[in-house]
């Protein structure tokens, strides 16, 4: 039922500096190593104090970006972001950062995540007046701001912020300032950091890395930072909640080399897959890992169980990630064409294969036949999260609930859907253990599709509609 009423999807990466000359480069730069949490399109403003420019496209973002166009985007800030779309919105008018020019002054919008109460607040505004022309949530946020009317800008995007529900991080650029927001569960991850004199921001670590920034720390949940001249400036537009950090950054989003809230995400997964060993320990003759976001996992599980690891799955590198693809489909091709086993490794062996999720089962009964084609006489599939039998409110795209796999069968019945000789899951404790410190607020984790407890209250289109509120 719940699925049914599944918003709009974004899950998505931001990045933005603030006073530094190479501003766009910077940020081109940043959005390239941003780009696996988004393939369908990306874009860039920046501004030089006196206006706003914007270059954005559809597509990879070396595709849409060269240097003729770089050398338009002036000045010395700028916001970013690249794009994952469903396949509904995947028009080039969705694609973020907005821009809104006015007399008064201009401002650039991009977020990452997924407004829960968009459908009252979209029919609200339009009772107003307003004439919304994306499916974006980004556009419903500017026009809240722009609602504010004279307020000032900060006030004005507070007062905004507070009648939105759900995960988002956020990004606002004006002629010369910067803003940036985190919900008040901070559901989504989003970082600070400097390089030179100037602020950078990202949704991961990793483009802190290729950009040459330093680490400074956490956005806080419930926190709005102003940065213009005058440096950064830190409030409140809502109180903290216990962090519910989307555990599934850490399971398959984020890239290895990433820290997210100061936990490294390799180093996270390694955890998963030794939790997993304990828990479901199986005789084998060899741990593989599907590549790339298992890997760690499967390292994990095979220091744990002195199984050697081997690498009994390769992936063609020129191909994206499979669920990029909208449709079910190009989904099952994308599987064949991504990965191949490799025989000399599996023949004749017993394997034990990880991955670090179940959605739709596609992966891995694929990827059991093609290890069984390629000799391996058993395969055990060890899967490094808890199996996910809810859908994502927060902007993640696991799917409706009746095409969860875990939502419909029990793990017997899932084992032989997939082929497998043997099925487990890593347990709901033993990713809380990977990812968790008991003893602060800060660390919390969201596993709403491991446990149907929704951090944020629910609000279904149809109740939506009447103006009332629901739990989940
Ligand atoms: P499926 O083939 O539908 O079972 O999807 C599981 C595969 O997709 C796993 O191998 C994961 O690496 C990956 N995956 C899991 N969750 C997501 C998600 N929300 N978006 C994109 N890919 C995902
Ligand atoms: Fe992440 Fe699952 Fe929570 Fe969605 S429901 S934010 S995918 S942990």
């Amino acid at each position: 039922m719940l699925a049914e009423l599944k918003g709009l999807n974004e899950e998505c990466g931001l990045f933005a500096i603030f006073g530094h000359e190479r501003a766009a480069e910077l940020t081109f730069y940043g959005l390239h190593a941003l780009q696996h949490r988004g393939q369908q399109g990306a874009g860039i403003v920046t501004s030089n104090g006196e206006q706003l420019s914007i270059h954005k496209g559809v597509g990879l973002v070396n595709s849409i970006f060269n240097e003729q166009n770089l050398a338009t985007l002036k000045g010395t800030s700028a916001i970013g972001h690249v794009r994952y779309a469903t396949e509904e919105q995947s028009g080039f008018e969705n694609v973020q950062p907005l821009l809104f020019r006015s007399q008064i002054s201009s401002m650039a919008l991009a977020h990452n995540g997924e407004i829960v109460n968009d459908f009252a607040l979209r029919s609200q505004l339009e009772a107003q007046g307003s004439i919304l022309q994306t499916t974006s949530d980004t556009e419903i946020i500017a026009h809240l701001i722009k609602r504010g009317g004279y307020l000032a800008l900060e006030e004005a995007i507070k007062q905004a912020l507070g009648m939105v529900k759900g995960a988002y991080a956020f990004v606002l650029l004006t002629e010369d300032q910067l803003f940036v927001a985190l919900d008040p569960y901070g559901l989504r991850p989003l970082s600070i950091g400097k390089v030179d004199d100037a602020y950078v921001v990202a949704s991961e670590t990793c483009a802190f890395d290729l950009v040459g920034a330093e680490y400074v720390r956490e956005v806080k949940p419930g926190e709005l930072i102003v940065i213009d001249k005058n440096g950064l400036n830190s409030t409140m537009f809502a109180s903290p909640m216990q962090r519910a950090l989307c555990s599934m950054e850490y399971v398959y989003f984020s890239r290895p080399d990433s820290d997210l809230n100061g936990i490294n995400v390799h180093a996270s997964r390694k955890l998963m897959g030794k939790q997993l060993a304990k828990e479901a320990s199986i005789e084998a003759d060899v741990v593989t890992g599907v590549p790339d976001s298992s890997i760690s996992a499967a390292i994990g599980y095979a220091e744990e169980s002195g199984i050697p690891y081997e690498l009994g799955l390769i992936k063609n590198r020129y191909i994206g990630r499979t669920f990029i693809e909208p449709n079910q489909s190009s989904r099952e091709e994308g599987v064949k064409m991504k990965l191949s086993p490799v025989r000399g490794i599996v023949n004749g062996k017993r394997v034990v294969m990880i991955d670090d999720s179940i959605v739709r089962g596609t992966t891995s009964m694929r990827i059991v036949r093609l290890l069984k084609e390629a000799g391996a006489t058993e395969v055990h599939v060890r899967i490094a999260s808890p199996p996910i039998k809810n859908p994502c409110f927060y902007g993640v795209d696991t799917t409706a609930s009746e095409d969860l796999l875990a939502s419909q069968y029990s793990i017997e019945e899932m084992a032989e859907k997939i082929g497998a000789d043997s099925l487990a899951f890593l347990s709901v404790e033993g990713l809380e253990n990977a990812l968790v410190d008991e003893d602060s607020i800060e660390t919390g984790i969201c596993k709403a599709c491991f446990t149907g407890r929704y951090p944020t209250e629910i609000y279904p289109r149809e109740v939506n509609a009447n103006g009332k509120g629901a739990g989940a």
